[in-house]
């Protein structure tokens, strides 16, 4: 009476074959057959994983080989007219068409960027955050002509292959209104709600088919459910389960990542025979979700958090299921929060970690046997997992306990933090004067981001000295050299205010986390962000120090090679939180706080070891909004709380930049502008500027540095086209705030294309300023 499943599985495999497989196909290295073999292989290894675990099923249709909503596209035969597919070409060379994109023909020569003739290639299939998750996937395109006809041979092969292993099968799907709701138009005035009618036929044709083959539950993911829904998309949930509810397959609605709020009345009321809550995000509706749901439906509840890697509190989880299996009258069933695509596959033996914070985790493996102990549990009482249950405890009671997570000094330190630490001396007008009077920069001044090309050179030093091929002086020798070259290409091009470039930086966020007490790293706890790309967030354990500065010689030893100013490179604290696994055991804005503590510490040693200017990168402020608007008030008072605290260690006369890129922050202006950083640089060149209208409507009143040029294509840009762009942008900000950089850091880039683009970049500039 007591099932166990999962939402959906990682994909890539225990030492990423997925990923590697892609990419050998992409280069042409094996064939189509060959990826499918590996693909295959992935599926039925993690099928018998999930069996193994005592799952009632297994998920099928979560494997993708590059996005799950990208296999919908094709799935309902909606791929974008744009791509001229004829229909001939194989489905596995069009979907990877729509994922990457076509390359342009070489040698096209034409500078018209609303040309839209081929040899421009087609652009992928826009990109972008999977709800709050760092997963990324490609946003489906809709218009008026578009028209959804079924294609569903790879779903039904993959069913097919997992019945014939034996299994019990759940197939997952995203439900209708979610897919609508997760594409876009580009049509104004087209609203893609109109397209749910020529939807749901192909939906429950779909149903029909799967459930021909004997399937008899279907997982259908509606997580619009959680977010602040207009009331048309209401109706349509009604509307759409109501048409499906004549299919004869069960469905399981699956509503995951935050609170049902408002819309738990219609989640409980849909017609479908069972309903899955995410009770880690949602924890506090739980027992309005037990007294709402009719007692005719499966109630299936998201025990296990499928978001962090945290062990579960078997006990303080038996708490809450007991009582609710009873209200159950017996029937209950138990999963992740969400699909575990989100978790590494497993963490149980990772060599990086030792074996006390290993008890301390569990990845999407370790996480199927805590379901199953809970099932034991409740079906045939603690004693028949007594040994499990004992480990789980003793990992949660040596975790809360362990001096490795809890330092005095910390907690001392942010009980006696002053109520000011967040306020820089004087107001933004009177530290604007002093630092003119100190750095004496020209108008329009010119600056980068922080990296310049991380060259194949610098990477293979930093592998061979990963591999001990390389001493750590010789390595250091290396990181030296190439600081010293990124110093004379900016003082030959003429900028400004220098960087030294960054390439002695691995990665933003780990090469901070590395340094900090309270990070832990994986060897091989990798996650999916999109594609074949893979992240290994690390781990924030403990509370969170700085033993010794992280950047102060690099940086001193940069300034040393030139008289212009250094700009010193420091991740924020808001970023760093974002793109690690963080604490479930105090809220995260205490641990964005003692990072932004660290971070102080940091800015506060730059300024004494002589550097004026500090940028403190914030790339990640926006994708922390929560999903409902009504948190991100709080969430964006305690995040430029954070930051705050991070860059007013100083004295007035030095200068705090800030960047942001990913744009968009006309809705949270008032929020940006209270992080009060001296100068703040943005990506805005795509935009055309557009994206600066708001900060000039909004009298944004600090410096600003729009970027002039997009650093994600090789293209050069003329130097008339930034120009024209500086022009625009003086005409909505007061020229005297202005900055000149490109939109990001040009790491990705070469030195030949950074080069001309910032030779150009300088002489627009120069020329702003002679007008
Ligand atoms: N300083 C970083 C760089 O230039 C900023 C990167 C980012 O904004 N994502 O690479
Ligand atoms: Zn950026």
């Amino acid at each position: 009476m007591i099932k166990t499943h999962t939402l959906g599985f990682p994909r890539m495999g225990a030492q990423r074959e997925l990923k590697f497989a892609l990419e050998r196909h992409w280069r042409g290295e094996i064939d189509a057959a060959t990826l499918e073999a590996t693909g295959r292989a992935l599926r039925q290894r993690h099928w018998a994983q999930q069996r193994e675990a005592g799952l009632a099923f297994v998920a099928v249709g979560d494997f993708a080989y590059y996005d799950h909503v990208a296999n919908h596209v094709q799935l309902f035969g909606c791929e974008p007219a744009r791509f001229g597919f004829s229909g001939d070409e194989p489905a596995l060379a069009r979907y990877f068409t729509m994922a990457r994109g076509v390359a342009a023909e070489a040698g096209a020569g034409c500078n018209d960027t609303a040309c839209t003739r081929a040899h421009h290639g087609s652009a992928s299939l826009e990109m972008t955050k999977w709800f709050d998750t760092n997963y990324h996937y490609l946003v489906p395109e809709f218009n008026a002509a578009t028209r959804f006809t079924l294609h569903a041979q790879r779903l039904l092969a993959e069913v097919d292959e997992a019945l014939a292993l034996g299994h019990g099968v759940k197939p997952v799907l995203i439900g209708p209104v979610s897919f609508l709701w997760l594409g876009k138009s580009h049509e104004a005035g087209f609203d893609r709600l109109s397209l749910l009618g020529a939807l749901l036929p192909v939906y429950a044709d779909l149903l029909k088919r799967l459930a021909a083959r004997g399937v008899q539950w279907v997982q259908v993911d509606e997580p619009v459910l959680g977010l602040d829904l207009p009331p048309a998309w209401q109706q349509a949930l009604r509307e759409a389960y109501e048409a499906l509810k004549t299919a004869d397959v069960s469905l399981l609605l699956a509503t995951y990542f935050s609170p049902l709020q408002e819309n738990l009345p219609l989640a409980c009321a849909l017609p479908v025979a069972g309903l899955h809550v995410d009770a880690v995000r949602a924890a506090g509706e739980l027992q309005a979700v037990l007294d709402t749901l009719p007692a005719g439906r499966e109630l299936s509840i998201g025990i296990v958090d499928g978001r962090n890697i945290w062990r579960t509190d078997l006990d303080a989880a038996l708490g809450v299921l007991r009582p609710a299996l009873e209200r159950r009258g017996g029937r209950l069933w138990l999963a992740p929060s969400c699909s575990l695509l989100h978790v590494p596959l497993s963490l149980r033996e990772d060599a990086a970690l030792d074996a006390e914070l290993r008890s301390w985790l569990a990845g999407a493996t370790e996480k199927l046997d805590e379901l199953r102990t809970l099932r034991t549990a409740l079906s045939q009482g603690d004693a028949a997992v007594r040994a499990a249950l004992f480990a789980a405890r003793s990992a949660t009671h040596g975790r809360a306990h362990s001096p490795r997570v809890h330092n005095r000094a910390v907690a001392e330190r942010i009980a006696a933090l002053p109520a000011d630490a967040d306020r820089r001396g004087a107001a933004f007008p009177r530290r604007q004067a002093l630092q003119r009077a100190r750095f004496k920069l020209p108008a329009f001044p010119t600056t980068t981001i922080g990296s310049f090309p991380q060259t194949p050179q610098i990477r293979a030093a930093r592998a061979a000295f990963k591999r001990k091929e390389l001493s750590a002086e010789a390595y250091r020798d290396a990181m030296a050299q190439e600081i010293a070259l990124a110093v004379r290409e900016q003082e030959a091009l003429g900028i400004d205010v220098l960087v030294h470039g960054e390439a002695e930086r691995n990665d933003m966020v780990e090469y901070f986390g590395e340094q900090l007490d309270g990070f832990a790293f994986t060897a091989n706890g990798w996650v999916q962000s999109y594609g074949s790309r893979c992240v290994k967030p690390p781990v924030l354990f403990g509370d969170v120090s700085r033993p010794k500065p992280m950047t102060v010689d690099w940086t001193v030893y940069a300034q040393s090679l030139t008289p212009r100013p250094m700009k010193g490179m420091l991740t924020g604290p808001i970023t760093i939180l974002q793109w690690s696994f963080v604490r479930d055991d105090q809220p995260r804005d205490a641990t964005a706080l003692q990072i932004a503590l660290a971070i102080r510490d940091e800015v506060v040693d730059l300024e004494q070891a002589g550097i004026g200017i500090v940028q403190i990168d914030e790339p990640a402020i926006r994708e922390g909004l929560p999903l409902r608007r009504a948190l991100w008030k709080p969430y964006l008072d305690w995040a430029a709380r954070a930051f705050r605290v991070s860059a007013s260690g100083v004295g007035d006369a030095t200068q705090i930049h800030t960047h942001m890129c990913y744009s968009e922050f006309n809705d949270i202006l008032p929020e940006i502008a209270a992080m009060d950083a001296d100068v703040i640089t943005i990506e805005t060149s795509r935009s055309g500027m557009e994206l600066l209208r708001g900060f000039g409507d909004f009298r944004y009143p600090n410096e600003i540095g729009p970027g002039v040029y997009d650093i994600h294509s090789p293209r050069v840009p003329g130097h008339d086209e930034m120009l024209a762009l500086l022009r625009k942008a003086a005409a909505v900000i007061p020229p005297e705030h202005l900055w000149v950089n490109p939109d990001c850091g040009l790491k990705t880039r070469d030195w030949p294309e950074t080069r001309a683009a910032l030779r150009g970049m300088v002489a627009a500039a120069q020329a702003m300023r002679q007008r």
